[in-house]
């Protein structure tokens, strides 16, 4: 099993992250866990190319984790042969059906144009979604691949979930934005690795205090997400194997990364990756 940080970026832009996007290749299995900023360019420089994604997992619907998801849909549509058409399963929590409802009549325009326009698209069908809401507690069978549904704590959002991907013997637990809690514990418990979104509190009060403008809202996301050493510490209570870190609030300076480790490290023994976006581990 592989895990390749597509997009290692957060809503706040950098020309140098993408925004948070994760791919986990096991066997035949391509699956994206959550869409960021340009995460079809990302994942064709991971060798991966759109008719070969046969998953997508999205942990919550903030929309640093969403907002490529139309790209990835209509990119996959139009560059699959007709002959191995099928539909491109969207899993996600409650919400979203709305979402990529919504995202469907935004490119209904762009859809009719292009069947329009291309008889073997026409054979094909139009754009083939299935959408699949999970809760908390459920298990999904995608194959031979399976995938439990956890719930996270990213409050005021809600629901939002992690997933835990089990595969030829591997397990990836893969969380969204969330504080620790027991159901992430229970989500990660003794994975070969586990994949977690963070912010450096100190990083964040430093620059909300050099920008009074959005001190509020900079403030303001401090309460939703783990820390750099929170995760190190989910690690180290799960026993986990092997902690990968990213979605970087605010975005990692180069030659920042060892700072970063240090302080996850202070909690959990184990390796600990991070870095660039394409930066991947395998298990
Ligand atoms: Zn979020
Ligand atoms: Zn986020």
């Amino acid at each position: 099993m592989k895990i390749t940080l597509l997009g290692t970026g957060s809503p706040l832009p950098d020309p140098n992250r993408a925004g948070p996007s994760t791919l986990v290749s096991s066997g035949a299995h391509n699956v994206v866990v959550d869409c960021g900023r340009a995460c079809v360019m990302r994942l064709t420089a991971a060798g991966v190319f759109p008719p070969f994604v046969n998953l997508v997992l999205l942990t919550h619907l903030h929309s640093d984790h969403i907002c490529d998801l139309n790209d990835l849909v209509t990119t996959r549509w139009i560059t699959t042969p007709a002959a191995m058409a099928a539909p491109l399963k969207i899993v996600g929590p409650v919400g979203t059906r709305r979402v990529v409802t919504g995202m469907l009549e935004m490119l209904a325009l762009d859809e009719q144009y292009r069947l329009a326009h291309h008889e073997d698209l026409r054979t094909a069908g139009g754009m083939k979604i299935d959408v699949v809401e999970l809760h908390a507690g459920d298990v999904h069978e995608h194959g031979d691949m399976t995938i439990g549904a956890f719930r996270t704590d990213h409050r005021p959002v809600e629901p939002t979930l992690g997933y835990r991907i089990t595969h030829d013997g591997k397990v990836a637990a893969l969380a969204g934005d969330t504080v620790p809690c027991d159901e992430l514990y229970d989500m990660c418990r003794h994975a070969d690795v586990y994949v977690q979104t963070v912010l450096r509190d100190d990083l964040v009060k430093g620059l909300a205090s050099a920008l009074p403008a959005n001190a509020a809202r900079l403030t303001d996301i401090l309460d939703y997400h783990s820390t750099v050493q929170q995760a190190g510490r989910t690690a180290s209570r799960s026993g986990v194997k092997h902690l990968v870190l990213t979605h970087y609030v605010p975005a990692m300076q180069a030659g920042t990364e060892d700072e970063w480790r240090s302080l996850a490290a202070e909690y959990f023994a184990g390796p600990i990756t991070l870095g660039p976006d394409l930066t991947s581990v395998e298990v």
